[in-house]
């Protein structure tokens, strides 16, 4: 068996995918995507503009009014999207390779985890397809009455380069069980994985203008899918700010729903009275895990002040011992950071701790000359108006407050714009139970961090985000609700 290494990965998707075919963008442009380990090209890839979104929309349309996929029973399209999950796993080396060359993460998570837990959303929701029924509903008066879902039509998806496949998973997954066609932009940083699946879905029997792929940039790409006027339903990951403007773009042009999953500031509440080992191992996990790219990172640590000093000296020292280095090597756990601008933006974060009076316990610096490398970073003696406690940094940053009551980390927890996400350190059950009512997010992890399954419905409250994604909430995003009455004679009751 070969093993998969940078160099025998072969990048043979560059094209936008727009009714069943790869295509170049009308304008002939392309754009660069990156090797974040070295900050080498790896390939140019089509980059679509605003008339290639024209044409992939109306494919999509076409595909959605005259073509098979919504008209299929929910069941034989569930079939295909089984088959796409085997054609993933089938080329799960070859995946998995792609998106840590484009992305940087390590080969073992690609592998292990990004892969494997994307195969299992996609075969979770697919399960969806035969089960979703309406209701007979009793109304005042001799009628009969029933409801009836229906998938949305035209569904756009705008995601993140964080984890590629599994955000495409978590859009395309529920969209395309619920019959709708779907048009979707993959981040700039990270176009290619989103293409290779494109590949595996005509395979996979997926129908032409069911879905399409557009990489491109947000203003222009992005921006146009979400203004335009023949999509009906949207769904974002990525930025507040970005998504604000999705949800602007949609009330100025149709009024398409739109589903929201954006950044998040999350309190990890740990009391003293929790082992502090394990208490260091939930924080590094939930800080640490994705090279600290995720939206729910644990990103504001609130530690008790009977265990503080402990905490932070045996969690700086987990910090110094972690394995940075080339994501395609063996025992390395964190890659580089995902490109350019998201590097300097982390060390910018680092510096305004430091002039802010939060001390660097380790980390801090880039390494080495190449690529988006930087130290894993704690900062203790963090305060609640420092930037770093505020802002959403997306890197390997750890920042730790101090707190002495329960009241008062409550209030401090829910200070924030943010509500995405929440994790509770305690063996007091009462404890648990009282702050997980009390803290305003849409997931509390109690003694453990990042848990996610496709069962468990996802998303914010606040300023973190609108609606839900997996489980049969994801699926009823991109469906309608339709209420059929019909008079009724001589009923007996
Ligand atoms: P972003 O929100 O700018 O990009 C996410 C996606 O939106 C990309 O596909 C991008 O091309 C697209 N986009 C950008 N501008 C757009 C526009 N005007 N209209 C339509 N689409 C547009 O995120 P980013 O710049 O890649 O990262 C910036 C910050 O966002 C990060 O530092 C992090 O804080 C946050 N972020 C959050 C998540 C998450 O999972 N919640 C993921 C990535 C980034």
């Amino acid at each position: 068996m070969t093993t998969i290494s940078p160099s025998n990965v072969e990048v043979k998707y560059k094209q936008l995918f727009i009714d069943g075919e790869f295509v170049d963008a009308i304008s002939k442009k392309t754009f660069q995507t990156i090797d974040p380990r070295t900050g080498h090209v790896i390939a140019d890839v089509a980059e679509a503009d605003k008339e290639d979104v024209d044409v992939a929309v109306k494919a999509a349309r076409k595909a959605f009014d005259h073509g098979p996929w919504p008209r299929m029973t929910g069941y034989a399209r569930s079939r295909v999207l089984h088959k796409l999950a085997d054609l993933m796993e089938e080329r799960l080396e070859e995946l998995a390779a792609i998106e840590t060359l484009d992305n940087g993460k390590p080969l073992s998570m690609s592998k292990g985890m990004d892969l494997p837990g994307s195969v299992t959303i996609l075969r979770s929701l697919a399960g969806w397809g035969d089960k979703i029924s309406g209701d007979t509903c009793k109304v005042n008066g001799p009628y009969q009455a029933y409801t009836l879902y229906e998938p949305i039509g035209v569904a756009a998806a705008i995601i993140p380069w964080n984890f590629p496949i599994a955000s495409l998973i978590i859009k395309a997954a529920p969209a395309l069980v619920a019959g709708c066609t779907m048009v979707l932009k993959p981040a700039e940083q990270t176009p290619l994985t989103a293409l290779f699946i494109a590949a595996l879905a005509k395979e996979a029997g997926i129908p032409p203008g069911v879905l399409n792929i557009l990489p491109g940039f947000g203003p222009t790409t992005g921006a146009a899918i979400a203004s335009h006027m023949d999509v009906d339903k949207i769904s974002f990951t990525g930025s507040t700010e970005v998504g604000r403007l999705i949800m602007e773009a949609s009330a100025k042009s149709n009024l398409k729903p739109v589903t929201l999953e954006l950044g998040g500031k999350s309190p990890l509440i740990i009391c003293e009275d929790a082992d502090v080992d394990i208490a260091v191992e939930i924080a590094s996990l939930g800080l640490f895990f994705n090279m600290g790219q995720c939206c729910v990172a644990s990103s504001r640590i609130f530690v008790q002040e009977g265990m503080y000093n402990e905490f932070l000296r045996k969690a700086s020292e987990k910090a110094r011992n972690r394995v940075v280095g080339d994501p395609f090597q063996a025992g390395v756990q964190q890659g580089p950071q995902v490109d350019e601008t998201q590097f300097k933006k982390i060390l910018g974060y680092i510096e305004s701790g430091k002039t802010e009076g939060a001390k660097l316990l380790t980390g801090g610096k880039r390494i080495g000359e190449a690529g988006y490398f930087i130290e894993p970073t704690v900062f203790g003696d963090v305060k609640d108006d420092m930037k770093i406690a505020k802002e959403e940094i997306f890197g390997p940053v750890m920042s730790v407050l101090r707190f002495k009551s329960l009241d008062e980390v409550v209030k401090r927890a829910n200070d924030t714009m943010y509500g995405l996400a929440a994790g509770i350190v305690t063996n007091d059950l009462n404890v648990a139970n009282r702050l997980s009512r009390s803290i305003r997010a849409g997931t509390i992890w109690i003694n453990c961090y990042h848990v996610s399954d496709p069962a468990l419905p996802f998303g914010g409250y606040k300023m973190s985000g609108i609606g839900r994604e997996q489980s049969l909430q994801a699926v009823l995003n991109y469906m309608q609700l339709k209420t059929v009455v019909t008079p009724v004679h001589d009923s007996p009751w």
